[in-house]
């Protein structure tokens, strides 16, 4: 996308910056700019929140709102895009045609730090991944920091702390926005069809986006992906990284790698070196958790952490807040908010993980969703459907025969009170709507609040 040389002799004498996006990526970019001497300008399409504004002004940074005044952006040495702004956006086009280097968040910060960064992507299990592996890092005494949807930006850390590693959960686009990034070690959790919006409708761009991430990495460096991913195994078939392969699989047994033996995890990151732990005992459970664990535990074993710390680190991990997340048990009945489930894949192995007969709340906006690799576990799992969305008919088409009880809502106070009636002990209320919130909710996090709300009412 950009030319690396050009990038390079650009910032042997940049000295302005501009960040398009006044958010956590843009602020956090805008502070490293400034300490390390570049000429900052932040400028947003839309309002900037008042906490960034504040730091903006106390940090003497120059910005705008609700504008994008070309004549103080075109001159810039290099642009910071915020991970929310196309690439398709005429701004960015322009300044792409005008031979302006045009780089994420990411790209920017790493050229400040010396330290070792384990980057994590994929379609699902980013931010499980990237915490609990933080978890396992900080239970360890090493000097980490997490960043990426979580926490503060990279950018501002770099800036403020000193970290010597980094845990950075990485979505696409902020890998299309890379030109040097190499992390140490890179995980691809998975990779299913999501924000095809962004990628011109085609899957194989949107994989190749993911595949960035270990684009710049050499044979000392790690790539850690699931072995049992069509997707990833495809690509590695078709394409190349310089990068060690370490593979985890729940089906295949594994000499270098992550596999499954007897409920057991085991690890092995050379001949000499292997972890064994059950399944039983891990914090996270589901097929999609066991899988988000042994990619954690590679990384802690590459970086050579005592077995004891990363078994009690499995252990004692807490769920992280609209991932499976358990909210209330009432009458026997045990609610669950999964309203970061935005696509189905993550809902498949939500339903998955289900061992009790489940009503099951979906619905939302949906991006183009195919449902049909739903209706095994719906039929083998489900005793009623609750829409939640404005526009639920293929929901409907696809499962109104195939379960006793289907019906339409249109909000969570609703949708949670019919799941009250319609449930009796023993069963499980599953919020995993598969399907982005944004037609009846600010936001999934909106969403799973919410809900949460709607059954501590009950
Ligand atoms: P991301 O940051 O990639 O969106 P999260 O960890 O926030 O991933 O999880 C998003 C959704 O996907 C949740 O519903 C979660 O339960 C589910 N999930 C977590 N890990 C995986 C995985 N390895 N495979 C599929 N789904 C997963």
């Amino acid at each position: 996308m950009n030319d690396k040389s050009s990038i390079k002799n650009r910032q042997s004498k940049i000295k302005r910056l501009v960040a398009l996006g006044g958010g956590e990526s843009g602020v956090g970019t805008a502070i490293l700019a400034k300490k390390k001497d570049f000429k900052v300008f932040v400028s947003d399409s839309g309002t900037i929140i008042k906490k960034y504004r504040e730091v903006l002004l106390h940090n003497d940074i120059l910005f705008e709102e609700e504008k994008h005044t070309e004549s103080n952006i075109f001159d810039a040495d290099v642009v910071m895009k915020s991970p929310g702004i196309s690439d398709k956006v005429k701004l960015v086009q322009d300044l792409l045609k005008k031979g302006i280097s045009v780089i994420s968040e990411i790209e920017f910060a790493a050229q400040f730090t010396d330290a070792t960064i384990v980057g994590v992507t994929g379609s699902n299990g980013k931010t499980t991944t990237a915490l609990l592996t933080h978890h396992i890092l900080k239970n360890a005494e090493l000097s980490v920091g997490v960043a990426g949807n979580v926490g503060d930006s990279f950018a501002w850390q770099v800036a403020e702390n000193d970290y010597k590693n980094y845990v950075l959960e990485l979505s696409s686009f902020q890998l299309d926005g890379i030109v040097d990034f190499a992390p140490y070690i890179a995980i691809i959790t998975n990779i299913s069809p999501d924000h095809l919006d962004r990628y011109e409708y085609k899957y194989e761009n949107y994989i190749n986006s993911k595949f960035r991430i270990t684009m710049n990495q050499t044979a000392s460096d790690y790539l850690i992906y699931d072995a049992d991913d069509e997707a990833i195994i495809n690509w590695l078939k078709n394409n190349n990284t310089n990068a060690t392969l370490l593979p985890f699989s729940l089906k295949r047994t594994l000499d270098k790698g992550a596999s499954i033996k007897d409920n057991n995890i085991i690890i092995t990151t050379d001949s000499n070196n292997t972890f064994t732990m059950s399944i039983t005992t891990l914090a996270l459970q589901g097929n999609h958790n066991i899988k988000n664990a042994m990619a954690s535990a590679l990384v802690a074993k590459l970086l050579g952490i005592r077995d004891e710390t990363l078994r009690e680190s499995l252990e004692d991990f807490e769920s992280v807040e609209h991932r499976l997340e358990p909210v209330f048990k009432i009458n026997g009945v045990q609610y669950i908010n999964d309203s970061k489930a935005t696509n189905v894949n993550a809902t498949f192995y939500a339903l998955e993980s289900m061992n009790n007969p489940t009503v099951w709340i979906v619905g939302g906006t949906d991006k183009g969703n195919d449902y049909t690799d739903l209706l095994p576990l719906v039929r083998e799992k489900v005793k009623a459907i609750i829409c939640l969305g404005l526009d639920n008919t293929k929901i409907i088409e696809t499962f109104g025969n195939v379960v006793d009880f289907i019906c339409e809502t249109a909000g969570a106070e609703e949708a949670v009170k019919v799941a009250y009636k319609v449930s009796e002990k023993g069963d499980t209320v599953l919020l995993s709507p598969a399907c982005a919130s944004f037609d009846l909710f600010e936001n999934y996090e909106d969403r799973g609040r919410q809900f949460k709300e709607a059954v501590r009412l009950l």
